[in-house]
């Protein structure tokens, strides 16, 4: 369970103040499938980054799966997030310089995971996913999906319990985009918590519940059966 009471970010530009988040109250329950839209520059990414324990809020609330999170050091939030968010984002933010397989492996790397049972956790995902042929390739040795395809294993790879994605398929083509969508969706049915931030309509409108943000607050929230 994901819980914003009155949730605000305040950035502070050339003396003006920009309210990303304007007392936001959201509760995401286990499971959910929801989607963010709202105009550029409405907030959508600061929320998903709050919500992924990427940005901090300067007041108000949050309780992931009970716990208080706006109270915990660096050090407790990143250990926090490794166990329990898993981020997409447009770009993929993969590491040029590793394969498809050691990036999808570098969480379990940085928490100091024996390479035995990094690549027995890693394989079965490369094959689910559709990339064990290119596992040795390099990302800009890959098609735009399939970099986005490696970026979601290393998502789940520590098995979150939420995943976020912001505009996951704003660098795709429609074909590409639609398969990574599915792919999601798919997580999504496991039982995943899934949160995407989307400007396309045809994306967002998939979504079980999707919410529009304007100005930093929360317009709409509706639920389709
Ligand atoms: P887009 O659809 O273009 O990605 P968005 O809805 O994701 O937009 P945010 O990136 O959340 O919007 O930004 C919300 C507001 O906060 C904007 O006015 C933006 O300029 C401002 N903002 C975001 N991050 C920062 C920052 N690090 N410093 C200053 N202002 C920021
Ligand atoms: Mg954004």
């Amino acid at each position: 369970m994901i819980e914003l009471r009155e949730v605000s970010r305040i950035f502070h530009v050339g003396g003006q103040e920009v309210w990303a988040m304007d007392r936001i109250s959201l509760t995401i329950a286990p499971g959910e499938y929801l989607s963010i839209m709202g105009p550029s520059g409405s907030g959508k990414s600061t929320l998903l980054n709050t919500l992924g324990l990427l940005d901090t809020p300067d007041s108000g609330t949050y309780l992931l799966e009970g716990q208080d999170v706006t109270s915990l050091d660096d050090r407790q939030l990143a250990a926090t997030r490794s166990r329990k968010i898993g981020f997409i984002f447009q770009f993929f933010h993969l590491i040029p310089r590793l394969t498809a397989q050691q990036n999808i492996e570098l969480p379990l790397l940085l928490a100091g995971v024996a390479r035995r049972e990094r690549t027995e956790r890693s394989t079965p995902l490369l094959e689910a996913f559709g990339l064990t042929a290119r596992r040795h390739h390099k990302p800009d040795e890959l098609s735009g999906g399939q970099r986005q395809r490696v970026a979601i294993a290393r998502a789940v790879i520590n098995r979150p319990t939420v995943l976020l994605a912001d505009e996951p398929t704003g660098n795709l083509d429609r074909h590409s985009g639609t398969d990574i969508i599915e792919l999601l969706e798919e997580l999504n049915q496991r039982g995943l918590t899934l949160v995407i931030v989307t400007h396309d309509p045809e994306i967002g409108e998939r979504a079980r519940r999707q919410i529009r943000v304007v100005d930093g607050r929360i317009a709409a929230d509706s639920r389709r059966n």
